[in-house]
């Protein structure tokens, strides 16, 4: 039986972490790592070498997408802490790479105690998760879950025409393992990740488990006017669809505010010339929609629906021409039982009570339609990431790589008495 306890070392792990960041950062202190250039390819070599001198089998699938695999007592999917290791063009130092560095420093605290595990204990480094390089984000683990097929993750191009295979390939990085869970399956997914947002840093709080993540809903919406002289159009006369976009920004807000959700339009234009003196013929538009639960979402959707259509009814000329559905995400909601294992650990050093709900995606949205997943956040410095700006302290750093272990062990321990009451 094993005697001592794993425990992950503060110093140890910051220290590791900022070695890592020699590969790909930037004067101001950021990173600009992007999905599969050369320091990328750089920092995934030294990983896997790392992953290997702590007795881990490490392979890789068709995707690039690593797993570094500690054995376990018993030959079985193992239970993962992932998360990714590129960054965005001017991003921070924190972002997917502390949760990959945890992975390895709980790999170094298990190593250290002799700790045996029923179930393997893999790390898993997960492709072009930023999305900045290859559209879209996630690459790797929506591969992996199936959620796109791998011809399209090999054919997504950078703005140079250049490809993920090409570089994958280039590397040396293309994978024999299929990038599919099917063939390839993982026991759980835990993954611990910044915030990116301000509720931490507002709360004064350091750590706390995550239930589940945002769904997200994108729209492209096109307003019909008529397009007319500046000078010579009364207002009786004209049919300015501006004028009915601007009453539906003022109201999504409110439509947002009131459903518990977010919306943001991030793109204004027209499809036809524009110009100083004349009234806009028509107005285009991208509607972006958030919201935590499904029935949340629905009523959401619904809720600007009917209200823009009245508003829009109410502009004498104007009318909704097409609205067109871009992307729908369904909300995640986190397994209960490795959630409840992130909060204990959480709660064991000195983090939050309150549970929160990701804004932002991440490969645990992926990860979760394959195995039970669950992530756990740290605060960000005013909740700012993808940005050089991006810091989170040595102390917030070591409390959830410490929470991160500890619930992965009790997961373990939990799975593994199942495991055993069935052989009985
Ligand atoms: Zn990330």
């Amino acid at each position: 039986m094993t005697l001592k306890t794993p425990k992950t070392d503060p110093e140890r792990m910051n220290a590791t972490l900022q070695f890592s960041c020699q590969w790909g950062c930037t004067p101001d202190g950021g990173m600009n790592r992007l999905a599969l250039n050369d320091d990328d390819a750089i920092v995934r070599r030294w990983f896997i070498s790392e992953a290997k001198e702590l007795g881990c089998s490490v392979s890789l699938d068709a995707m690039g997408n690593i797993f570094a695999v500690r054995p376990g007592r018993r030959e079985i999917p193992p239970i993962a802490v992932g998360s990714h290791l590129d960054t965005q063009p001017t991003g921070g130092r924190y972002d997917g790479i502390l949760g990959v560095l945890a992975g390895l420093e709980i790999l170094k605290a298990l190593h250290e105690a002799e700790y045996e595990t029923d179930y393997p204990i893999a790390v898993v480094v997960w492709t072009n998760e930023e999305g900045a390089r290859f559209v879209p984000s996630c690459l790797g683990s929506s591969v992996y879950a199936g959620a796109m097929s791998l011809e399209y993750g090999h054919s997504r191009t950078d703005t140079d025409g250049v490809t993920v295979l090409h570089e994958l390939q280039r590397h040396g990085m293309l994978g024999s393992l299929p990038a599919s869970h099917a063939a390839n399956p993982l026991s759980a997914h835990f993954e611990l990740h910044i915030e990116q947002g301000p509720v931490l840093f507002e709360a004064g709080q350091a750590v706390a488990a995550v239930v589940g993540v945002q769904g997200w809903q994108w729209f492209e919406i096109a307003l019909q006017g008529r397009g007319s002289h500046a000078g010579t159009t009364p207002y009786g006369y004209r049919r300015d669809p501006l004028i009915a976009f601007a009453k539906l920004v003022l109201a999504a807000e409110e439509i947002a505010k009131s459903h518990g959700g977010l919306c943001t339009i991030g793109r204004v234009g027209s499809a036809a010339i524009q110009s100083t003196n004349c009234v806009m013929d028509d107005v285009v538009f991208h509607l972006d929609l958030r919201h935590g639960d499904k029935s949340g979402m629905e009523k959401l959707e619904e809720a600007m629906r009917c209200e823009f259509a009245r508003i829009v009814a109410a502009e004498d000329g104007v009318r909704i021409a097409r609205w067109d559905t871009l992307t729908a995400v369904e909300p995640t909601v986190f397994d209960i039982k490795a959630v409840q294992c992130i909060r204990e650990a959480v709660q064991a050093v000195g983090g939050a009570l309150e549970d929160l709900v990701s804004g932002a995606g991440h490969d645990s949205v992926y990860t979760a339609r394959t195995c039970p997943t669950a992530m756990c956040f740290i605060r960000c410095r005013d909740g700012i990431s993808h940005h050089p700006s991006e810091y989170a302290t040595p102390e917030d750093i070591a409390a959830g790589t410490e929470a991160l272990l500890q619930a992965v062990v009790a997961y373990e321990r939990k799975m593994a008495a199942k495991l055993a009451k069935v052989d009985e």
